[in-house]
């Protein structure tokens, strides 16, 4: 089985009540193949919610405490991020997963390239959290822009 992100199946869960619907990652769920997640909202966020970045770093300075996952107006949601991503670990690890398909650029989801924390649409190398959690714990973590 793969892990894939909710939203890349056409699930609305991200941020503004909308998805990111692709068409090639559809098709490996509608095999059987994926088990779908979305790490915010099984963190206990809300959807929609406000859109957060990773300031000043990527997914492993959030998991090792140097960086915060901040709103533009500073609402701190660094622990729900890392509690959805240990979630997310939870199941891939009771489902024996080690591939997974995550939405590129996410601060979650995001695979080797992420939002840089200015909101301005611009990104840096790095993971989203869940990705860098999962890659860390040996699972292959590929985005849809990979396909
Ligand atoms: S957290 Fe991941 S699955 Fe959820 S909306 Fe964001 S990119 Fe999609």
């Amino acid at each position: 089985m793969i892990i894939v992100s909710a939203c890349l199946c056409g699930c609305n869960c991200k941020y503004n009540g909308g998805n990111n619907y692709n068409e090639k990652i559809k098709k490996i769920y509608d095999e059987g193949e994926a088990i779908l997640v979305c790490p915010e909202e099984m963190s206990g966020l809300s959807t929609p919610r406000e859109p957060v970045e990773i300031q000043g770093g990527s997914g492993v300075d959030v998991l090792e405490g140097r960086s915060k996952v901040l709103s533009a107006n500073g609402t701190d949601v660094t622990d729900k991020f890392i509690k959805g991503a240990n979630k997310v670990l939870e199941i891939a690890v009771k489902n024996n997963v080690k591939k997974a398909i995550l939405k590129a650029k996410s601060p979650s989801c995001g695979a080797r390239k992420i939002y840089d924390g200015t909101f301005s649409g611009k990104t840096v190398e790095g993971n989203g959290v869940t990705a860098e959690l999962l890659q860390l714990n040996g699972i292959e973590v590929l985005s849809e822009e990979d396909f």
